[in-house]
């Protein structure tokens, strides 16, 4: 293949990368949507006539057991969205039986467990028979539609067949992520009100062994509501505590199931899912989405952002406690059809050419990951990549975070080698799917923009300081959204009051996404970080993103975190911290140190100013970050303004053990 990136012009600053038309000419199939115009004429026609392009599509993309009687219904004022009323489907049936029904051999699942050798594939027809024995199991516990079932499980199969399972009675699932502490799972255990939790023996990560079912003993110790706890054998460990009457496993409790039982028809406004944030901005949100808008927008953004076809092979590297496992990872390539890879390990075990080998061996097309991950990759484990095949790769997904244009062309060149679309997807858990995101090959991206809205999206940018939308080009301020789209969240589980104070009260008649973003002088929308992480800094308003951004570009820098904090001079001030490339500067060496941070410093200064330029710069070897690999700027806020009593909640964050060293690098500094 040859290099089919154009640059088509310069615009600001940033040079539009182009995706020209021979790009699909090599592809196995044509692209579906052909061109940016086609793009636009769709794009209105879901913006100002949804009944008809949604419609059509749901009629097209969903197998439905009973018509919609009406597309969309209710408003952002009062709250009271609803798609497809009246409708009925199943969102099991949807993602397994008709598949299974027209190509029973087409690979469904791809595992790769920790253990690399031990890889293996499932086909349509075999995912319907695990999934049909593992409804029955539920069934014959009383599980019945409406009910929750909790799911926390490591990345397996398993956890893919639990999810369906659920759903194919009617039932509502919590996927909890299998990293979190037993009092994190109890909470989200009691707050669901779960009847049964789908769990293993033991979990297998990174070469370690972890003791998942005595993490869930510990954490349903006292909780009421929980009747049955089912079992996957992951290692066999024998010596696993099962409470008789209670806990059963997995294999034996499948043993006396059919492998067929028919679907539980839900209404389309029936729940699917409930699932918690990530935690990165505070307390998380356990979020509600609805089977037939969610289901909808999964196949089609992930259809048409990735341009995935039925013979392509989908490798969605997040985890399915996080919403991107659930909608890329799960329901989008499966209701298309498509085989998606479901990856158990680490991308460093057991070295950083995991990703690389799981990809040229299952002949991934596309990959998807978030940048803390492409991070740590180009920190220490770029010299794996180049010792594999990974020409089969046709479209590269970046999410969860502000991707800065150097990673975006690093992961362009190294991982794409200049022959992949890259999509920067931005979206959150509250919206289901893709907000702002390009689609692959089908009109210009620019490295470190989201780009351009999907379908149904019309976005606004408002200045927080007056609640107006600021109309036309050339504007940043907080990121609303002025429609609803089919798979937005319709309510905060147990507590919708809190679905309206923080989405719909902030600005009447948009939702607001709690995040800043810029339109540039083309249209195009680039995310600023959290509309939170904002400073003042005599008089000037920036997102701390911004200051990032242009650290992230110096050549020694890893990660880095700018956040705010009071001066009494300035009125805020910026601290930044940072983790540095092995090797990057001496940092006990002052005379040396003194020279980095002066370099940093003046890039800053160069690029945005010098009211920018940070107070303070401080090196820590890791950043605070969630279970889902977001930066936690919330925490070192709280440790620079001296609030680390007030630190808030901690239950979503991965590494808590740097706090104490965060805080005595804090504590050298000033
Ligand atoms: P909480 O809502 O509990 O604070 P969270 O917002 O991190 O946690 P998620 O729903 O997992 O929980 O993440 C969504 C957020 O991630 C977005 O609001 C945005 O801030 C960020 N994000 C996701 N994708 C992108 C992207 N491509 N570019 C920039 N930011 C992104
Ligand atoms: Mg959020």
């Amino acid at each position: 293949m040859s290099n089919n990136h154009v640059e088509v012009h310069e615009a600001n600053g940033a040079a539009f990368r182009y995706a020209p038309d021979h790009f699909f000419k090599s592809q196995p199939s044509a692209s579906y949507i052909a061109n940016e115009e086609q793009y636009r004429q769709m794009y209105d026609q879901s913006i100002n006539d949804p009944e008809t392009f949604y419609g059509n599509l749901a009629k097209e993309y969903l197998h439905w057991d009973k018509p919609f009687a009406k597309v969309k219904s209710g408003s952002l004022e009062k709250g009271d969205i609803a798609w497809f009323l009246q409708g009925e489907l199943n969102a099991c049936y949807n993602c397994v039986d008709r598949h299974a029904f027209a190509n029973p051999n087409k690979v469904a699942l791809i595992s790769e467990p920790d253990e690399e050798s031990e890889a293996y594939s499932i086909t349509f027809q075999e995912l319907l028979e695990k999934v049909c024995k593992v409804a029955g199991v539920l069934q014959s516990w009383g599980v019945k539609k409406g009910d929750t079932v909790a799911v926390y499980l490591p990345m397996t199969p398993e956890a893919v067949i639990a999810m369906l399972a659920i759903a194919r009675i009617g039932a509502v699932h919590s996927v909890v992520f299998a990293g979190f502490s037993a009092g994190s799972l109890k909470d989200r255990v009691v707050d669901a009100g779960c009847k049964v939790v789908i769990t293993c023996d033991e979990a297998k990560r990174g070469g370690k062994t972890i003791n998942t079912k005595k993490i869930v003993d510990e954490g349903l110790n006292g909780v009421q509501s929980v009747s049955h706890i089912l079992v996957f054998k992951r290692t066999g460990n024998p010596a696993v505590n099962m409470t008789p009457g209670r806990d059963f496993y997995w294999d034996e409790a499948c043993a006396h199931q059919r492998s067929y039982i028919p679907c539980v028809s839900t209404n389309a406004e029936d729940p699917l899912f409930l699932l918690y944030t990530s935690g990165s901005t505070g307390q998380p949100k356990g979020v509600v989405h609805t089977v037939g808008g969610y289901l909808l927008n999964s196949a089609l953004s992930t259809r048409f952002v990735f341009d995935l076809h039925p013979e392509d092979v989908f490798f969605t590297a997040g985890d399915v406690g996080w919403i991107t496992g659930h909608t890329y990872a799960l329901y989008g390539p499966l209701s298309l059809g498509t085989a998606t890879i479901i990856f158990e390990s680490t991308p460093a075990y057991p070295d950083y050419g995991r990703y690389w080998r799981i990809v040229s061996k299952w002949k991934a097309t596309h990959f998807y990951v978030a940048p803390t991950a492409m991070r740590l990759i180009k920190k220490v484990g770029e010299q794996e990549i180049d010792k594999y095949d990974i020409s089969s790769l046709r479209v590269l997904g970046s999410v969860g975070e502000p991707i800065q244009p150097d990673l975006w062309e690093w992961y362009n060149e190294k991982i794409g080698h200049n022959n992949c679309c890259i999509v920067d997807t931005y979206w959150q858990t509250e919206s289901g799917a893709h907000l702002i995101t390009p689609l692959a090959g089908v009109f210009p991206t620019k490295a470190g923009a989201a780009s351009l809205p999907f379908f149904g999206i019309a976005p606004a940018i408002i200045d927080p300081n007056t609640g107006k939308e600021l109309e036309g080009n050339d504007v940043s301020g907080v990121l609303a959204v002025k429609s609803t789209w089919p798979s937005m969240a319709r309510s905060v589980f147990n507590d919708h009051q809190r679905y309206i104070d923080t989405y719909l009260k902030p600005f009447a008649g948009y939702y607001f996404t709690g995040d800043n973003a810029a339109r540039d002088n083309d249209g195009y929308y680039w995310i600023r970080g959290r509309a939170d992480d904002v400073v003042n800094v005599s008089g000037h308003r920036l997102s701390t993103n911004e200051i990032e951004t242009v650290l992230d570009e110096h050549d020694g820098v890893s990660e880095c975190a700018c956040i705010g904090v009071n001066d009494d001079l300035t009125g805020q001030a910026v601290i930044a911290f940072l983790s540095l490339k092995e090797g990057a500067c001496d940092i006990s060496d002052e005379h040396v140190f003194m020279g980095f941070k002066k370099s940093l410093v003046m890039e800053v200064r160069g690029s945005i100013g010098p009211f920018a330029s940070p107070k303070a710069i401080i090196v820590v070897d890791d950043l605070p970050k969630t279970r889902s690999g977001k930066i936690m700027r919330r925490v070192l806020r709280k440790i620079a303004s001296n609030e680390a009593e007030q630190i808030g909640d901690l239950s979503t964050m991965a590494n808590a053990e740097c706090i104490p060293r965060i805080l005595s690098a804090v504590d050298n500094q000033f």
